[in-house]
């Protein structure tokens, strides 16, 4: 019988198994913690360098760091962004967020996906109290309500078999197999865009800094990486995506340098586009009603999924990890049962209002900077003014880096 049993081992149910894994925190040898992955690459150590990379804020590096694993990322790679510049159409004046400004070395740092569930998945394997069950996907999961524990019917190399758990948390993703099992509702909308995710190559440096460029079509990304390489992140209108997917090399990179803007490409000389692929996705946003039942908890985007413009969506699973891991941690040291709904609901009333307050944000400003009405023009570039001054620029960051919910700011 498990203590806890994650399902989904991606960046926020790795997370959580490290997080709850006994390495660096002896309190945690007794929680006897499962997790299940249907992807067997990630137990062979494969994780497609697909060119993904995700902004981490700092307080969501405090929080790897705290768990242990931030270590481990540095070591491979993370790219600290010293300034956000963000800038409307051709406007002339763009908003300028420093990191000096808030006392810190970083506004948060770029980390390739492969990195980051490289790091996780080193750091799990060294827990002694966590077993990795992978390649396996759930097939049912009941609670059977005489034993009061959660059962979970699974599918691997050895065939099918029953577990049982105190705890079964779902971590799969958008689409989450466990949520629709538990028969939990959510609200949806799809956005009528297309993501779409390249990295490049300039000539001169970056100098750690990143662009959010808001633009008819919708806003376009660029994330530092290393020295001299970014990230893409290109959001276009669904009419204009099977065209721009369609274009030859050369084509595209006219395309994709005419969203930087003359002044941002004398900065950066020439640029090469790097990745073969052209990954694209469409974005949603999506809450679910609730994020606990008896014996089950929901983290990431299981849970919720947000707009990838302001990077927030994998932040926002490191603050659900941060808050279940320390009700958890705690149920467990005051021999409470950690399934039980009363010390899931501390978890949820933790977490729903952050995230439902970015995802409702990230929805509003997709919807202002990609409209092309005079009044929403007007209003955006009021806001962009209103930006320059600093005590708003300053609440704006407080939150954008995540320092509201960060381990210093919320011990439990
Ligand atoms: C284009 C794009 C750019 C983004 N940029 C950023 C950014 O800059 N910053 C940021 O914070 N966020 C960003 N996000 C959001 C971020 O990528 C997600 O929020 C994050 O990956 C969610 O992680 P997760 O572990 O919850 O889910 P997932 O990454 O979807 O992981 C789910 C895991 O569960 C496994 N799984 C699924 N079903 C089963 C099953 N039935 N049985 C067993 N295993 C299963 C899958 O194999 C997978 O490993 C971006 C998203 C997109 C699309």
């Amino acid at each position: 019988m498990f203590d806890v049993l994650i399902v989904g081992a991606g960046m926020v149910g790795a997370s959580l198994a490290c997080a709850l894994g006994d390495k660096n925190c002896a309190t945690n040898r007794d929680l006897k913690v499962g997790i299940i992955e249907s992807n067997g690459n990630f137990l062979r150590g494969e994780f497609t360098n697909d060119g993904r990379a995700s902004a981490i804020a700092y307080g969501s590096s405090q929080i790897w760091q705290n768990i242990g694993v931030w270590g481990g990322m540095q070591r491979r790679g993370v790219t600290p962004m010293r300034v956000i510049q963000v800038s409307e159409g051709d406007l002339p004046y763009q908003v300028q967020l420093r990191c000096e400004d808030m006392g810190q070395e970083a506004l948060g740092y770029i980390v390739e996906n492969s990195v980051t569930l490289a790091s996780l998945w080193e750091f799990a394997r060294e827990c002694q109290n966590l077993e990795l069950i992978c390649p396996a996907k759930i097939l049912d999961v009941e609670y059977v309500r005489d034993r009061d524990v959660m059962r979970v019917k699974i599918s691997s190399e050895i065939g099918e078999q029953y577990l049982e758990t105190k705890l079964l948390v779902g971590a799969d993703g958008g689409r989450s197999q466990v949520r629709q099992l538990a028969k939990i509702q959510i609200s949806e909308r799809q956005y009528e865009q297309t993501c779409i995710i390249t990295t490049i190559k300039s000539e001169k440096s970056h100098q750690n800094f990143a662009y959010e460029r808001f633009q008819a079509s919708g806003p376009f990304a660029i994330l530092p990486l290393g020295s001299d390489r970014a990230c893409i992140v290109w959001t276009a209108t669904k009419e204009e995506t099977p065209a721009l997917l369609a274009l030859d090399e050369n084509s595209f990179l006219q395309e994709l340098t005419k969203r930087f803007g003359s002044p941002l490409l004398e900065k950066l000389g020439h640029i090469s586009v790097e990745s073969r692929v052209r990954a694209n996705y469409v974005p949603r946003c999506m809450h679910s009603q609730t994020y606990v039942q008896s014996r089950l908890a929901l983290i990431g985007d299981a849970a919720h999924t947000t707009h990838p413009i302001a990077g927030q969506g994998m932040n926002l699973g490191i603050r659900d990890v941060n808050a279940l891991a320390n009700v958890l941690k705690a149920a467990h040291q005051n021999n409470e049962d950690i399934g039980a709904i009363a010390v899931l609901k501390r978890y949820e009333s933790r977490r729903k209002w952050d995230n439902l307050g970015v995802i409702l944000l990230t929805d509003v400003s997709n919807r202002l900077f990609s409209n092309h009405n005079w009044l929403f023009k007007v209003i955006r570039r009021l806001g962009l003014l209103i930006l320059q001054i600093s005590l708003f620029k300053r609440v704006l960051m407080y939150f954008m880096m995540g320092l509201h919910q960060s381990p210093r700011s919320r011990e439990s």
